[in-house]
């Protein structure tokens, strides 16, 4: 019987699946079974819009149509956690079953202690991560370091450090590494993130580990919880997936790959960080870049942790309106209410129409807080920071002594790990 902490190779039975899947197809699959058994009433997942750049997120209910949703889409950069929050009602009354990248299950823990999501409805098949490709940059990198046109790409996919893309004529993979040194290659966020192999989600399916005549053919899953293992066990048992044991040595190498990856995770944040510098110096680079911002809220709209009926950022309080760049207050009021929580996800940077790194500002200050707390957001429904901090009694110690200091609480005693 399958249980939690079960590692295996799977593959589907279906045919119309494993034609478009990535690996084996377990994902799509289990999927289809999940629908069909009842165990959800509906799947979200990423499918290809107009072309391979256009990555659209659609919530299927009808198994039928889950096979084109199949294979994985390298230039998908959203995140589902807040389309299942605002569209779909924070999963209060519907059961959901969702594919996520490690930062969708995050920013899913992260709705969760809010209460904004309710996580009993919802079961996360994760896949692991190296990393993924903002469009509008994969087709300058495709133009202009494969020489090839991005339109006439039919396929592209990240294997053995390459990205390799298909195209009318050829194929080309180019390392990643030489791309990322030319400045392509994957978001800056994903370079700098350590959610490779997503546990928080109820299985966790990827390429790694798998070797020998399964190569290319099995989806590897390590079952991260008992939701996950009663899925495994019942799609085995109704034939929708075929298992085995992983080969050992299977194992030993994805432990090595997931270990390299954590590394290369480390040695991007010390770049990008040390770009930034410190103290002051940091705050002028941070003013800088921002004074570019057109206050369009395309952050705010994206980001996981921003849900606010209303956003202080729109108080004339504190941001006065009418006045572009907005005045600072506008990111600092970020700052205080989001980087404890932070998870890395990039939309407030992929979508910032001024290019402004809206993520790494955000991502090093949680960094900074981490070291400080101890407190990892994303990782499980341990509370964040600003969960210790009782407003009533802060606003009236304010008032008492006019200390703004309003982690003081928090900084002493140090907060529960
Ligand atoms: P399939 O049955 O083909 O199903 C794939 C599922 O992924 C579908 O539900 C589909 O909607 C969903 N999907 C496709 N694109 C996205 C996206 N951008 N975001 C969210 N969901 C998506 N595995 C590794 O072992 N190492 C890696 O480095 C690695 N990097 C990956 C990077 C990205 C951006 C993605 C999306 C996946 C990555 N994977 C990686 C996982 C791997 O590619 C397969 O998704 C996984 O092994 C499942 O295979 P399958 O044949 O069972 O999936
Ligand atoms: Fe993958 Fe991490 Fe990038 Fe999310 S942030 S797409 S999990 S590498
Ligand atoms: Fe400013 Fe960019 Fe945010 Fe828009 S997305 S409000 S331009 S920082
Ligand atoms: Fe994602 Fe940016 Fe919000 Fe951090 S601040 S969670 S990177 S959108
Ligand atoms: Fe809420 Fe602050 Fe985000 Fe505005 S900036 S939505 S107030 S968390």
């Amino acid at each position: 019987m399958t249980k939690k902490g079960d590692m295996l190779y799977a593959w589907t039975n279906d045919a119309e699946i494993k034609k478009h899947a990535e690996l084996g197809g377990a994902v799509t699959a289990l999927w289809k079974f999940a629908l069909e058994s009842k165990a959800v009433d509906g799947v979200l997942v990423i499918t290809k819009g107009t072309d391979l750049y256009d990555a659209q997120p659609v919530l299927v209910t009808d198994p039928k149509e889950l096979a084109n949703t199949a294979g994985s889409l390298h230039c998908g950069t959203l995140l589902l956690p807040k389309l299942v929050k605002k569209y779909l009602d924070g999963a209060a009354n519907m059961k959901i079953g969702v594919t996520v990248k490690g930062c969708d299950a995050m920013a899913f823990y992260e709705l969760a202690k809010r209460k904004q999501i309710n996580l009993d409805n919802v079961i996360m098949i994760g896949v692991n991560c190296g990393g993924s490709v903002s469009p509008v940059l994969a087709r300058r990198m495709i133009a202009d370091k494969f020489g090839v046109d991005p339109n006439v790409v039919h396929k592209e996919e990240i294997d053995k450090g390459q990205f390799i893309i298909e195209y009318e004529g050829g194929h080309k993979g180019i390392s990643i590494d030489e791309l990322e040194e030319a400045g392509y290659g994957r978001r800056s966020n994903c370079r700098r993130c350590k959610m490779k192999i997503p546990r928080q989600a109820d299985l966790a399916c990827g390429n790694w580990g798998v070797i020998g005549p399964k190569a290319g053919k099995a989806t590897f899953i390590e079952v991260c919880s008992e939701k996950g293992a009663a899925l495994v066990a019942g799609a085995e048992k109704a034939g929708a997936i075929a298992t085995e044991a992983p080969n050992p040595k299977g194992l030993e190498i994805r432990g090595k790959v997931e270990g390299a990856m954590l590394k290369l995770g480390d040695k991007w944040r010390k770049k990008d960080f040390e770009s930034l510098g410190e103290g002051k110096e940091r705050l002028k680079k941070i003013m800088e870049e921002t004074s570019r911002c057109i206050k369009c809220y395309s952050c705010i709209l994206a980001c996981p942790i921003c849900y606010c009926v209303e956003c202080t950022t729109k108080n004339p309080v504190y941001v006065k309106p009418g006045e572009l760049p907005p005045d600072f207050m506008f990111h600092l009021i970020r700052y205080a209410h989001i980087a404890d929580s932070c998870v890395n996800c990039g939309q407030c940077e992929e979508l910032c129409p001024s290019e402004i790194p809206n993520a790494l500002f955000m991502h090093a200050q949680q960094v900074e807080l981490e070291k400080m707390f101890g407190h990892v957001p994303g990782l499980d429904m341990e509370l964040p920071l600003h969960a210790f901090v009782e407003e009533k009694a802060e606003r009236a110690r304010l008032a008492n002594t006019g200390s703004d200091m309003i982690y003081e609480n928090v900084f002493s005693p140090v907060p529960k790990k």
